[in-house]
């Protein structure tokens, strides 16, 4: 790879159509070429026939097709969840997960090598943070995704994606947001924003940009306690986005935008699964376009809690439902055998 040669998957279609332009190509090419990228899923320049020779020649001079290789594969015992280790170009990897739900498949993409918000109890946060990924290395993550479904013969395309997986995209907005462009286009692989659910550590600034920029996609906040103390405890990035400043951008963007919010609550037994815990985020989300998705806890290495047990799961469910309205799902631990939980494969792969 040269440095100076441009990845297309990180270019929008106007992009690339100005780009062939500026290569002095006939931009009426973009159309194939995009098709190729995103319908057809080549995996290399030779894997596109119908372009001219001429075209195909550039491209291999100035171009390249970030494709991730995969260092690791690995299937969940249940089925429904494959897991990918995948090799950047300067050998750093990243985790993309494929999962099955009722005939859906959804993509859990990674926005960074690692993550700088140190979560106590996740495999991610705690590796420390390396680099940010740029735009095509979260497309190809799709497009590894929607390959792998074509390989296998499966029924269903890729439908849904979700930013849960290695980094915080919030931090990394710029790429991210190139990414949601690029897989949404409606001639590609047609991820809409409406089809797309990013998860935040609570990175008010970037909820702030996405209430004003009226981006569709759906916002998950990672909430895990209701006071200030017992969330610094385990995301130290409340010290710097406060419980307070969070709620009141949650509020700022379900008013501008009139979506409602999914919070998300890594259950750790003893931790944050009490019945007085349930009541408090009920009380503190009182009044919001919400709904709870609870996680039972995946085990780290780095970090001796355990998850919560079924039965008080399915309590603090209880009690947020009937005592506040409040909507809630307990994630099924799919994938836990492969270690699905954030960075857990990477993690594991490193050592
Ligand atoms: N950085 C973003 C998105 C990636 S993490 C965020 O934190 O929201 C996606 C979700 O998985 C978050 O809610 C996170 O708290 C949760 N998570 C991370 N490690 C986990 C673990 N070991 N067990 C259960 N949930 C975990
Ligand atoms: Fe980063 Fe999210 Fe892991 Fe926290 S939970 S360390 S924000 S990836």
């Amino acid at each position: 790879m040269r440095a100076a040669s441009v990845n297309l998957y990180d270019l929008t279609r106007e992009e690339l159509r100005l780009r062939l332009v500026r290569w002095d190509l006939n931009p009426f090419h973009t159309a194939r070429l995009w098709n190729y990228l995103y319908l057809q899923l080549a995996d290399s320049f030779d894997a596109m026939p119908e372009l001219p020779a001429r075209v195909r020649a550039r491209l291999r001079a100035d171009a390249r097709l970030g494709v991730l290789p995969t260092a690791l594969a690995t299937d969940s015992c249940d089925g429904f969840t494959r897991k990918y280790l995948l090799t950047l170009a300067d050998s750093h990897r990243v985790e993309t997960v494929l999962m099955r739900f009722t005939g859906r498949v959804t993509a859990c993409l990674s926005s960074q090598v690692g993550c700088a918000m140190g979560c106590v109890f996740c495999a991610t946060g705690q590796m420390g943070y390396t680099r940010h990924l740029t735009p095509g290395e979260i497309v190809a993550q799709a497009v590894h995704v929607a390959r792998a479904l074509r390989a296998a013969r499966e029924p269903h395309r890729l439908r849904n994606v979700v930013l849960m997986g290695m980094g915080e995209p919030l931090h990394n907005y710029e790429a991210v947001m190139q990414a949601v462009d690029i897989l949404g286009d409606a001639a590609g692989l047609a991820l809409g924003a409406e089809r797309i659910t990013l998860s935040t550590v609570g990175v008010v600034p970037g909820i702030l940009r996405l209430a004003r920029e009226r981006r569709p996609v759906h916002l998950a906040v990672s909430l895990h306690a209701a006071t200030q103390a017992e969330r610094a405890a385990l995301v130290p990035a409340a010290k710097k986005w406060p419980l307070d400043e969070l709620l009141a951008a949650c509020r700022t963007y379900s008013e501008s935008t009139g979506r409602r919010i999914f919070y998300e609550w890594t259950l750790i037994e003893g931790q944050n699964d009490s019945a007085a815990q349930a009541r408090a985020v009920g009380r503190l989300l009182r009044g919001l376009p919400a709904q709870v998705n609870l996680i039972p806890l995946n085990p780290t290495a780095g970090y001796a809690g355990v998850p919560t047990r079924t039965e008080a799961a399915r309590n603090f469910q209880l009690i947020l439902k009937e005592e506040f309205q409040l909507p809630s799902t307990v994630r099924q631990r799919r994938g836990v055998d492969i270690g699905a939980g954030c960075g857990q494969l990477a993690g594991a792969a490193a050592s």
